[in-house]
């Protein structure tokens, strides 16, 4: 379900240097015509239907082409992002609507420990070991193959 932009809500970010769909799309597939202030998904075919722009967008302005199986006949499902929560609004092809609300982060902004508490357990980026494993698996050891 590729993402498209919804024009007439588009403000380009307010021009900012760069928009907040092309910050967090992770195929850099988000592009804004400075002129028109209005952005786009250049590669639709591309897209990776991960989401990030549609939750991300200020504006509400992105939507996704819903495959027939997932929306069929009308049905949509929008995302309204807060700070704090994000709230997806489902409308079935009946016409009924639910709405679901769920928390975006546990912690005060700023507060998450970068290692998530589980201590420096390996610095060097370029060594094999992995970082928080295996205490983070809640194991003693990681299963290896006994020689
Ligand atoms: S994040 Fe939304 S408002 Fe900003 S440029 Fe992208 S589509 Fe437009
Ligand atoms: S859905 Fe994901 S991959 Fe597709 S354009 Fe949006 S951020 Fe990029």
């Amino acid at each position: 379900m590729p993402s498209y932009v919804i024009l007439e809500k588009c403000d380009g970010c307010k021009g900012q240097d760069k928009t907040a769909c092309m910050y967090i799309c992770p195929n850099d597939l988000m592009v804004l015509d400075k002129e028109k202030m209005k952005a786009w998904n250049r590669a639709p075919e591309m897209c990776w239907e991960c989401y990030n722009c549609v939750k991300i967008c200020p504006q509400q302005a992105i939507d996704v082409r819903g495959y027939a199986d997932f929306v069929p006949m009308g049905a949509s499902c929008v995302p309204l992002r807060g700070s704090e929560d994000i709230m997806w609004t489902v409308k079935f092809r009946s016409g009924q609507v639910k709405r679901f609300k769920f928390p975006i982060r546990t912690t005060a902004e700023g507060s998450a420990v970068p290692d998530g508490g589980f201590g420096e357990v390996c610095t060097d980026l370029a060594s094999q070991c992995l970082y928080n494993e295996p205490d983070a698996l809640k194991l003693k050891d990681l299963p290896t193959v006994k020689k």
